[in-house]
């Protein structure tokens, strides 16, 4: 009995022992981070299903950025995949080659029941969390994927399609891209139109790419919160795919969420002054890839790649640090608080700093904003509860769009 009590003693004593504050600050936010819904709203990842050295049930080391063993690994249990062909596509091969990525998407959650759960609301994603489960949600990048027909939009709703990218690179025939020549002052009165369909059918409008009159125009005739699905900020890194400190203030004053891109030229001024210096704009180096490539995903990343690690072994480029993610969120909290921000990474369709080299590193993010002192509510809302929110909002509306009209 003596025995006992003794070792019971020491085992308390053991446990009530401090920790360093390095790690309890470390445990606590791991605890937070793998507890919590974390939402990622763009990843190109569907362009690497059905390729040869790829398999998303498998863990990948071809430089790809995400499959469900690193999505595990790294806490992240809802994501967007990108339906998105180049722009050079229209009309009907468009869409053609959108239906074909949604079913592709729509396979894949089929083959990996125990894993992957299809997602269309911000009810289901927190039905997938309880479930230990991955939502996958589906998001078009470009507009020109419903082909100029209004009933497109009908169409991708009904297969799952919750939020569509106005633009992509060029511009469409009734949206203006921010990285194009102005056609359209903004959008057109079909464009408008677009949007509003959107509204109804529960799409969120996604203004990443788009020009800023584009935006302000989606803006003011949007009943819905938009949301930038992967874009950054100007004040960091001016880049025209960023927006400005005063586009995030009108976003988040009509309640929407910039979601941070982890693209290493929209990260960092510097890297993006040296990228343009020797490679050109990143949207206009992608056009010369596409002559070498074709729509050759595969081979339009290596040809990256190769130039990227040309570029790095010349020192002509800078590093740049995964910590550029913090400063692009803290830089939002400080501007207009913590409800309009989240993690819109671009993985599998753009180049990450260094030490976030795929989705396994994402406890990092957690970890930083606990140091930095945000409240676990806060971070918890940045991980995907502000996302979750604008779902939830674009659910209800169209809901109250489609009895009116009924
Ligand atoms: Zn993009």
């Amino acid at each position: 009995m003596r025995r006992t009590s003794s070792l019971l003693a020491i085992l308390l004593a053991i446990s009530a022992a401090p920790l360093t504050s390095a790690d309890t600050v470390a445990d606590h936010a791991r605890q937070l981070h793998f507890s919590s819904i974390v939402l990622d709203t763009h990843a190109d990842t569907t362009q690497l299903f059905g390729t040869k050295d790829y398999d998303f049930a498998k863990r990948n080391t071809g430089g790809s950025h995400v499959d469900i063993p690193r999505m595990r690994e790294g806490g992240l249990n809802a994501l967007f995949l990108s339906i998105f062909i180049d722009a050079s596509i229209q009309g009907p091969p468009a869409i053609q080659k959108a239906l074909d990525q949604i079913d592709a998407i729509r396979v894949t959650v089929r083959d990996h029941p125990q894993d992957l759960l299809l997602a269309s609301s911000a009810d289901d994603v927190r039905r997938a969390h309880a479930q230990k489960k991955i939502a996958i949600l589906m998001g078009i990048e470009g507009g020109h994927m419903i082909g100029n027909d209004i009933r497109l939009i009908r169409i991708y709703s009904a297969l799952g399609v919750r939020y569509m990218t106005l633009a992509h690179f060029k511009n469409d025939e009734w949206a203006d891209s921010s990285t194009d020549k102005p056609a359209h002052n903004g959008l057109t009165d079909f464009g408008k139109d677009v949007v509003r369909e959107m509204n109804r059918q529960g799409i969120l409008i996604d203004i990443s790419h788009v020009s800023d009159k584009t935006f302000y125009d989606a803006l003011e005739v949007s009943k819905v919160p938009l949301i930038a699905s992967h874009s950054s900020v100007r004040a960091i890194s001016n880049h025209p795919r960023n927006m400005s400190d005063d586009m995030i203030k009108a976003l988040a004053a009509k309640g929407g969420v910039i979601q941070i891109n982890y693209e290493q030229n929209y990260l960092s001024d510097e890297y993006r002054k040296a990228y343009e210096a020797n490679a050109g704009d990143v949207s206009k180096a992608d056009e010369a890839f596409k002559k070498e490539c074709g729509d050759d995903f595969i081979c339009i990343g290596k040809a990256q790649q190769r130039q990227l690690q040309q570029l790095q072994a010349e020192g002509k480029l800078p590093r740049v640090s995964w910590e550029k993610i913090i400063e692009h969120i803290d830089h939002v909290v400080k501007l207009v608080g913590p409800d309009h921000v989240g993690l819109g990474s671009d993985f599998d369709g753009a180049d990450m700093p260094d030490g976030m080299q795929d989705c396994s590193q994402l406890p990092k993010i957690t970890e930083a904003l606990v140091r930095k002192g945000y409240s676990d509510a806060n971070i918890q809302k940045i991980l995907g509860g502000n996302l979750l929110r604008v779902l939830d909002q674009s659910q209800q509306i169209a809901n109250q769009l489609n009895s009116i009209s009924n």
